[in-house]
């Protein structure tokens, strides 16, 4: 594919100089910036095609070259291959702002060398209510969010057209202002975000109409989310250049999700382990039986073993919740609780008068297993 002319990429004159490359690249850089295009092919293209464009009409050398034998000077028209986002990163991390580590570091409105300071909308912050099934497997949500996008209209400028912006009169387009303050150790000079332009550079003198020159406009949009299992109530998610449109230009906010668990009617979560009260009569608990105990999203069956106590924790190893980071999967402890009957017919009564007189139904608590109570003291 043959490549288009670094100036047109960049939309410059065949004589701008450096301060107008550098401004037409930044606007192209955010405007195509992956965090703000996230899995878009094409605009990541249009990133590296203007980050090539700058690298070499930037560099007085190359630009020379440039001009006289065009994409052959330097590197060949299909050549060069072009550069990685690492590359561009690394060799523009100063065009958007200090601390660069990669994509992550890109965002918080950092300051760069220069004092101009990158826009970043706001985070998003999102509840997702999710049912313990839903957690158990994982999960893809929907979610209908409620969002500031850049203005179509004006492009995200929140100017009414090109005429309707000029250079900032209190920082003169540098973004910042210098401050001068005598202490004790003499004089300390400090720059700040301008206050006029909040370091943008530019004044807007005629307000876009559609988003009154905000740049940004409210709509709705549809997210899909993948959940990942063992997810906990109170977790926070971030998606990264999925919140709110910073205002007239910049990196979108982050969309932060708050984990909302909705409790299930028979089981209590413990961390990756589930809690589950489970009540037997008291014949069953005797002669020994088989239930059936919920799980998160089927049944199982258990034996209760003839003789088995009230306050008992069986333990079904794995069948609780999968963790979170992938360590394995919690358990399911089963609380065997013995229901005692509490209206009796007058048969019901002479029975168990009859059985009370038995030997056998004296309570032994000395026949317990030792670690007995170490176990309920320690679930409950
Ligand atoms: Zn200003
Ligand atoms: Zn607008």
């Amino acid at each position: 594919m043959a490549k288009r002319d670094y100036y047109e990429v960049l939309g410059v004159s065949k004589n701008a100089d450096k301060a107008e490359l550098k401004k037409a690249y930044r606007q192209l850089a955010i405007k195509y910036h992956p965090d703000k295009n996230p899995d878009d092919k094409d605009a990541e293209e249009k990133f590296k095609e203007a980050a090539e464009a700058y690298e070499v009409l930037s560099n007085d050398d190359k630009r020379a070259r440039y001009d006289r034998f065009g994409h052959q000077g330097v590197g060949g028209a299909s050549g060069g291959a072009g550069m990685n986002m690492e590359d561009i990163f690394s060799h523009f991390g100063d065009i958007f702002g200090g601390g660069f580590g990669g994509f992550s570091g890109f965002g918080g409105g950092g300051r760069s060398r220069s004092g101009r300071r990158v826009n970043k909308g706001t985070n998003l912050r999102v509840k997702v209510k999710l049912s313990l099934d839903e957690i158990a497997n994982g999960v893809e949500k929907k979610i209908k969010v409620n969002k500031d996008v850049a203005c179509k209209a004006c492009s995200g400028s929140g100017a009414k057209d090109a005429s309707g912006k000029s250079t900032c009169s209190t920082c003169h387009g540098s973004g910042q202002v210098i401050r001068i303050q005598n202490t004790i150790l003499g004089q300390m000079q400090t720059s700040s975000i301008c206050p006029t332009c909040n370091g943008s550079g530019e004044t807007i003198i005629h307000k876009c109409s559609v988003c009154h020159g905000e740049g940004t406009v409210k709509e709705d949009e549809i997210i899909t989310l993948n959940i990942p299992a063992g997810v906990a109530d109170g977790m926070q998610l971030s998606v990264s250049g999925r919140g709110n449109a910073a205002q007239r230009g910049g990196i979108n906010g982050d969309l932060i999700l708050v984990i909302e668990e909705i409790p299930h009617e028979n089981l209590v979560r413990d961390e990756n382990d589930l809690l589950y009260n489970l009540f037997i009569t008291f014949p069953d608990a005797a002669l020994g039986a088989f239930v059936e105990i919920p799980t998160v999203d089927s049944k199982v069956k258990v034996k209760i073993a003839p003789g088995t106590q009230g306050g008992k924790i069986l333990r079904l190893r794995g069948k609780g919740l999968p963790d979170v980071n992938g360590y394995g999967r919690g358990d399911l402890l089963v609380k065997v609780n013995v229901w005692v009957p509490q209206d009796l017919s007058k048969d019901e009564r002479k029975l168990l008068e009859k059985l009370n007189t038995s030997d056998n139904f004296r309570p032994n608590p000395t026949k317990q297993e030792k670690s007995f109570f170490d176990k309920v003291k320690d679930m409950f």
